[in-house]
């Protein structure tokens, strides 16, 4: 269901910047998502999200947006993408994602966004835009097989369509890149989806490649995930619990292994492993002296 409600404020800011996605403040235009991940953490009692497959769509977005943006004395680049999908279907609809990334162009600011969504193309041209300043697009992928996919992001559009969409915004010049994360344990958690993710990254055009090999686990989020398990693979929960108990960070039991070859991958191919935001010192939005 897709509910209109109206947001107090849009733009907070992240302290001391996150040293990832390299953004200094961030927004959801929404709240809820239609991808329907079975392992997201947008679940977890702290973000008081009650039906997550409702939609709420922040409609006065942009009007906050416009009144925000400009009374920030220093610019940066804003992320989106964390709590919800800046392309979930309702954004086919309300366009709030389009017309904020036209709002960053006009007053300068970066973007560094993450998505499941080949929607996100319908936006290159604004893209381009707000790359003046900087605009990375980060493609979730947690594995390259579409028949996985199905099962743990049931409303996502396939790895094979993100990866096509993030070859067309690498080919208009934009930074894209890929979240390799989560990685679940006991589904996605052996070297060759590790390896397949990284090559077909790198085949469409990927820059920088941000693994974590593991998952979260709390409260409202660990229920939803296992119901999930019951029913597409039963007899894997009881694996989960005895390994991790109430435990939130979930590592892989082959973490350490994992990470030593994505580090040997990345070495021979050359990406990154942060979003590349300009490291010059952030622009300081004129002051008038009266
Ligand atoms: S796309 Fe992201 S926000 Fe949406 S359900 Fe999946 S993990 Fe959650």
């Amino acid at each position: 269901m897709i509910i209109e409600i109206r947001a107090k404020t849009m733009l907070s800011t992240v302290p001391g910047g996150d040293g990832y996605f390299g953004h200094r403040y961030n927004f959801n235009i929404y709240r809820g998502c239609e991808h329907r991940c079975i392992y997201c953490d947008s679940r977890s009692e702290c973000y008081g999200i009650e039906n997550f497959e409702d939609v709420l769509v922040k409609v006065n977005a942009i009007e906050l947006l416009s009144q925000e943006l400009p009374r920030k004395r220093v610019k940066g680049v804003v992320g989106t993408g964390s709590m919800s999908d800046p392309y979930t279907y309702a954004e086919k609809q309300y366009q709030l994602t389009r017309q904020a990334l036209s709002l960053l162009a006009r007053y300068g600011f970066g973007v560094s966004l993450i998505t499941k969504s080949d929607m996100v193309t319908r936006d290159g041209d604004v893209l381009t835009e707000v790359n003046r300043s900087f605009a990375s697009v980060c493609f979730t992928l947690t594995t390259t097989d579409d028949e996985l996919a199905r099962k743990v992001e049931p409303g996502a559009p396939s790895p094979t369509r993100r990866l096509a969409a993030m070859r067309m915004l690498a080919d208009q010049g934009l930074h894209v890149g890929v979240t390799l994360m989560p990685v679940l344990p006991f589904l996605e958690d052996h070297l060759d989806n590790i390896k397949a993710i990284v090559e077909s990254a790198v085949d469409h055009g990927a820059q920088y490649i941000l693994p974590w090999f593991g998952m979260s686990m709390r409260d409202r989020q660990r229920s939803y995930f296992y119901a999930r398990l019951d029913e597409l693979f039963p007899g894997l929960r009881r694996r989960y619990e005895a390994r991790y108990g109430l435990s939130y960070g979930c590592p892989v039991p082959e973490a350490k292994r994992l990470q030593a070859e994505f580090d040997q991958l990345q070495q021979k191919f050359g990406f990154g492993t942060r979003v590349p935001v300009p490291q010059k010192e952030p622009q300081q939005t004129q002051l008038r002296l009266l």
